[in-house]
C-alpha cells in the first residue's frame, strides 16, 4: 500500500504516475525531431499530454517512449501536493544525467508546477529550457524553437478562452476503449486548501459542438466509452451568444448519450454543492450514462467544511447522497478526503469517520492535508495539526475505507453485471478485464466470440478488495 499519500483508482491512478506516453496513431513522415513526455497527477493533466502530444505532432515533431533517444523530455506537473512537487524535482535530477551526453536535450516542465513556480523553475533547476504553463500550450512549438536558439523558453499566462477545443487529442497509451474528454477548463470555486484555481484560471467550458464531434469520432474510431472532465462539470455552461440557449452540464450529458447506447458516458468531477436532480434525472434517463458519480466530501465536519470553503454542511452533503440514492439506486459514489487539516480536533475526524459509514463509498481517494503555498488556507490558518497526527487519522480513514470497499465489491458476488471490456487482465491473457457500470473493475475468463470493446453480461462469483471475479452469462 502507499502510504501516507494514499489514492487509489482511476482518477488519481499511483500507477499511472510519471507514465510515458506513448500512441498507436499511424506515422505520415519521418518525424522532424523526437519528444517524449510524462504525466503526473489527475486525469485532467493526461488529456492535456494528449493535447500537447497533437500541437507537437502537428508541427512535425514525432514521440518516443525512451527519454534516451529524445530530442526534448517534457514532465506535465501536479502542485496539488508536495509530494507530488517533490516527485517531479527527482525525476528532473534524473535527466540531468542524460543532458550530459546529449547536451542539445531540451527539458520543458509544463502544467500546474510550471505556473507556480514560473520563471523560478529556471533559476532553481538549473537543467530546465522550457516552462509552460496550462494555457500556453499552443505557443510550445515557438518557444522550442527560443529554447533551441539559447534563451530560455517561458510562458505561464492564463487564459479566460483557451479550451483547446478545435484540437483533436493524440490518444496516448491508450486501450482504444476508453478515453478522456475536457469538458471545460480551470475552476472558480476557491477551496482554500487547494491550489488548483491558481495554476489552471478561471473556470471555462468548452463549445458543446466540440464536445460532441470529437465523442462522435471516437465512436467512430471504435471507442466506446467516454469520461467528460472537468474541476467541476455541474457548473458546466455554454452560450455560443446572449442570443443562443444556455447549454446546462445536464444537456450536454444527454446529447453525448444519445450519440449511440453502446457508447457508455461517465462524467468526474462533481462538486456537492452543484450537482443538480437534472443531472440525476438524465442519468437515470439512458442506460448508456453509468451510474456512478464522484462527490468529493473532503471532512464530515461542519465547522472543517467552513473553513475549507466548501460552501456546504455536513447535512448538505447528505441529503445529496440520500437524493442520489433515492433517485439513482445501486449508483456507486466515490469521494475524496483530507485528514488533519488546519485546526482539525479528534472530533471533527470522528465526524470524518462517521460520514464515511453512513455513506458507504465504493472507493475513495484519501490524502493528508499539505499546506500549498498561497492558497487562501496558507495565508489565512495554521498549519497547526502535527503530521503524525494527520498520518494517524488516514491511516484510520484509509482502513475504514478498505473495510467500505470489500463490502461494496462483495455486494456484487451472485449479480450479473455488464461488462464493457477494456483488453488482458493484467494477471492473465486468457482473462479478459473490464468495467460494471458502476466502475468495478471485473475479471473473466475469454470466450472467442468477444473482443476488446465489447458489452459481456458476466455472473459475478467472487472478489478481491479491488477486483470483481465472474464467468459470462452464457
Ligand atoms: N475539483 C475536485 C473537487 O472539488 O472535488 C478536486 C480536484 S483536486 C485535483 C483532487 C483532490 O485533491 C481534492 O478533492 C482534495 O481531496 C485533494 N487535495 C487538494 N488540495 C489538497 C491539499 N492541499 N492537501 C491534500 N489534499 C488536497
Ligand atoms: Fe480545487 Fe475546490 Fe476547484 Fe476542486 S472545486 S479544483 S478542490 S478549488
Amino acid at each position: 500500500m502507499t502510504m501516507p499519500d494514499f489514492a487509489i483508482g482511476k482518477k488519481h491512478d499511483e500507477s499511472r504516475q510519471g507514465e510515458a506516453f506513448v500512441s498507436d496513431a499511424p506515422v505520415t513522415r519521418p518525424p522532424l525531431k523526437k519528444f517524449y513526455i510524462e504525466s503526473y497527477g489527475c486525469q485532467m493533466n493526461f488529456a492535456d499530454s494528449e493535447v500537447v502530444a497533437s500541437i507537437l505532432q502537428e508541427k512535425g515533431f514525432g514521440f518516443t517512449r525512451h527519454f534516451e533517444e529524445a530530442d526534448m523530455i517534457f514532465l506535465n506537473t501536479c502542485s496539488i501536493r508536495e509530494k507530488a512537487e517533490l516527485t517531479v524535482r527527482k525525476r528532473l535530477t534524473e535527466f540531468r544525467k542524460v543532458k550530459k551526453y546529449n547536451p542539445g536535450l531540451l527539458v520543458g516542465v509544463l502544467g500546474c508546477m510550471a505556473e507556480r513556480l514560473k520563471s523560478k523553475f529556471i533559476e532553481e533547476e538549473k537543467l530546465v529550457d522550457l516552462v509552460v504553463g496550462p494555457d500556453a500550450y499552443r505557443t510550445l512549438p515557438g518557444l522550442i524553437e527560443e529554447a533551441e536558439s539559447g534563451q530560455k523558453g517561458v510562458n505561464v499566462l492564463l487564459s479566460r478562452e483557451e479550451t483547446y477545443s478545435d484540437i483533436s487529442p493524440i490518444r496516448l497509451n491508450s486501450n482504444g476503449v476508453t478515453a478522456f474528454v475536457s469538458i471545460m477548463r480551470g475552476c472558480n470555486n476557491m477551496c482554500s486548501f487547494c491550489v488548483v484555481p491558481f495554476t489552471r484560471g478561471r473556470e471555462r467550458s468548452r463549445d458543446p459542438e466540440s464536445i460532441l464531434n470529437e465523442c462522435n469520432i471516437l465512436f467512430e474510431e471504435g471507442y466506446r466509452e467516454v469520461t467528460l472532465l472537468g474541476q467541476n462539470v455541474d457548473s458546466y455552461s455554454w452560450q455560443k451568444s446572449p442570443e443562443t440557449e444556455m447549454v446546462s452540464f445536464a444537456e450536454l450529458l444527454e446529447k453525448v448519450a444519445q450519440i449511440s447506447p453502446l457508447l457508455r458516458v461517465r462524467f468526474s468531477t462533481s462538486h456537492p454543492k452543484d450537482i443538480t436532480d437534472e443531472v440525476l434525472y438524465t442519468m437515470g434517463k439512458y442506460e448508456n450514462i453509468c451510474k456512478y458519480i464522484h462527490l468529493p466530501v473532503q471532512s464530515g465536519s461542519t465547522r472543517i467544511l467552513q473553513m475549507m470553503n466548501r460552501t456546504y454542511t455536513r447535512e448538505w452533503y447528505l441529503s445529496k447522497v440520500n437524493r442520489i440514492r433515492e433517485l439513482l439506486p445501486g449508483c456507486g459514489i466515490s469521494t475524496d478526503v483530507i485528514t488533519g487539516f488546519c485546526t482539525e480536533t479528534e472530533e471533527d475526524h470522528t465526524e470524518t469517520l462517521s460520514l464515511m459509514e453512513y455513506c458507504e463509498y465504493d472507493l475513495a481517494y484519501m490524502f493528508f492535508y499539505s499546506e500549498r503555498p498561497g492558497t487562501l488556507a496558507a495565508r489565512r490558518f495554521t498549519d497547526d495539526v502535527a503530521e503524525e497526527v494527520k498520518k494517524r487519522r488516514l491511516q484510520e480513514v484509509v482502513a475504514l475505507h478498505r473495510l467500505q470497499s470489500l463490502k461494496s465489491m462483495q455486494k456484487e458476488i451472485g449479480k450479473t453485471l455488464k461488462v464493457l471490456i477494456e483488453g488482458n487482465s493484467k494477471k492473465s491473457d486468457h482473462h479478459w478485464s473490464g468495467r460494471s457500470d458502476n466502475n468495478k473493475v471485473v475479471v473473466f475468463p475469454k470466450s472467442e466470440t468477444l473482443q476488446k470493446g465489447d458489452y459481456a453480461n458476466v455472473i459475478i462469483e467472487s472478489c478481491t478488495a479491488g477486483t470483481l471475479i465472474g464467468k459470462l452469462k452464457i
